[in-house]
């Protein structure tokens, strides 16, 4: 199971996140909707510890890590978590000096300590899950939006996370390259791969969403499953939200 329980974070006076809890279901994918600054990505960087929350608990799994003003949060748990979540990002940030099968072993070799040949396998069993087998020796840079995507996601499933963590993965890609990477993240949901994903683009939540969680000014406003939140969304904010976009 993978829970967010009462995540409170504050930078200075901004209060982004106000006691946010968000229950992710093993096996589905819930979308994170809300406006621009909402805080979709402060939340999905406090699942994986790149922001550290001032009060809540996250749980992944047997993984249960809990926040408190004045404590401070173990770096072995850091790492615990860490290890259950793969993250895909906006912008892709592949390694720009690796090759592509270089950045999906990376993670495998030196943070797993896996054999260069056993991670080598694995990499191309990825690579070749999002169709990028064939690219597996090109550079970051000779490949296009859509492609360094598909290989940012190989990397982040690599070492089998719990839960992927996705952050508005096709929002830097003009439709026709989004769409490659929205196949390729449905696949994945088909084949019961978990997902938290934070996203502006409604067509890939209602294409791919098993339930969606309405964010707005740090609050969760509405959740449930997709096809009652988009179909006959309760709260005002929500409904205003979604028609926004329609
Ligand atoms: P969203 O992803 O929904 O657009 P964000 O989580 O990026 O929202 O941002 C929520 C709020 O947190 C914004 O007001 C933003 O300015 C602020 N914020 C995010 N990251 C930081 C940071 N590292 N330092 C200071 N403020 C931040
Ligand atoms: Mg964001």
């Amino acid at each position: 199971m993978i829970a967010l329980t009462g995540i409170d974070k504050t930078f200075g006076d901004n209060h982004v996140l106000k006691s946010v809890s968000v229950a992710v279901p093993e096996g589905g994918v819930t979308a994170l909707i809300g406006p621009s600054g909402s805080g979709k990505s402060t939340l999905l960087r406090c699942v994986n510890l790149l922001e550290i929350p001032q009060a809540g608990e996250v749980r992944i799994d047997d993984v249960k890590v809990t926040f408190a003003p004045g404590t401070r949060v173990e770096r072995q748990q850091v790492q615990a978590l860490r290890r259950k979540t793969g993250m895909v990002f906006q912008n892709f940030q592949l390694f720009p000096h690796l090759t592509a099968i270089e950045n999906v072993m990376e993670g495998l070799l030196v943070v797993l300590k896996w054999p260069r040949e056993k991670a080598h396998a694995r990499a191309l069993e990825l690579l070749d899950k999002v169709g990028m087998r064939e690219k597996a020796d090109a550079w970051p840079s000779s490949l296009s939006g859509g492609q360094q995507q598909r290989v940012a996601i190989a990397r982040a499933l690599a070492p089998a996370p719990k839960v992927l963590l996705c952050d508005e993965p096709t929002s830097a890609l003009d439709p026709q390259l989004a769409g490659e990477v929205v196949e390729v993240l449905a696949q994945l949901a088909r084949e019961g791969t978990t997902m938290l994903m934070a996203t502006h683009d409604l067509r890939l939540a209602a294409s791919i969403a098993s339930n969606v969680v309405f964010l707005q000014d740090g609050e969760v406003v509405e959740a449930g499953p997709a096809a009652d939140v988009f179909g006959a969304p309760r709260d005002p904010r929500t409904q205003r939200f979604i028609s926004s976009l329609t």
